[in-house]
């Protein structure tokens, strides 16, 4: 997990080398989007790992099941926004925002007894990633999907449809 946490880095440090190219001298992305080529409409889908340590305890369970007693998962989390990558720059958003945005988010997650944080009394997967899209959604424009995997076997996926359906269009 740390080697890819670093490689991210390392991605975000290339994105950075190319917002300064494309600023500079326009990247092919750009020249076909000033031919008005497709190119420009394109949607897109970024998708950033991130993972915390936390523990946790399924209360309504019975007794004797695994996930009533008290235990710790090294949870990971997808963020995944989707939009039209920009014209100019060639991409969607720089991941380092998506970072930015979820900072304060994993600083509450990260080591601390999740049953205890408000809003997380009942801390199954599901309901965590309902609590990530709710602090996220209005920092994060673009906010498609969140992925909360408990275990490298089980993870869980919420694309706020709940939101979304009060939404005008
Ligand atoms: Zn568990």
């Amino acid at each position: 997990m740390r080697g890819k946490s670093g490689k991210r880095k390392a991605e975000s440090g290339k994105r950075k080398a190319k917002k300064a190219k494309a600023e500079s001298g326009l990247p092919a992305v750009a020249r076909r989007a000033k031919a008005g080529k497709a190119e420009t409409e394109m949607m897109m889908e970024l998708r950033k790992t991130f993972q915390f340590e936390a523990a946790h305890l399924l209360p309504h369970l019975p007794k004797t099941h695994k996930c009533r007693r008290l235990h710790g998962h090294s949870f990971k989390v997808e963020i995944v926004v989707g939009g039209e990558c920009h014209p100019k720059l060639g991409w969607v958003m720089d991941y380092a925002d998506i970072t930015a945005a979820f900072k304060s988010t994993w600083e509450k997650l990260d080591h601390h007894y999740l049953n205890e944080i408000p809003g997380l009394e009942n801390p199954t997967s599901e309901n965590v990633a309902v609590w990530i899209w709710r602090r996220l959604q209005r920092r994060l424009p673009g906010l498609s999907e969140i992925v909360v995997a408990e275990t490298c076997q089980s993870r869980c996926v919420y694309r706020g449809a709940e939101e979304r359906r009060g939404r005008p269009a």
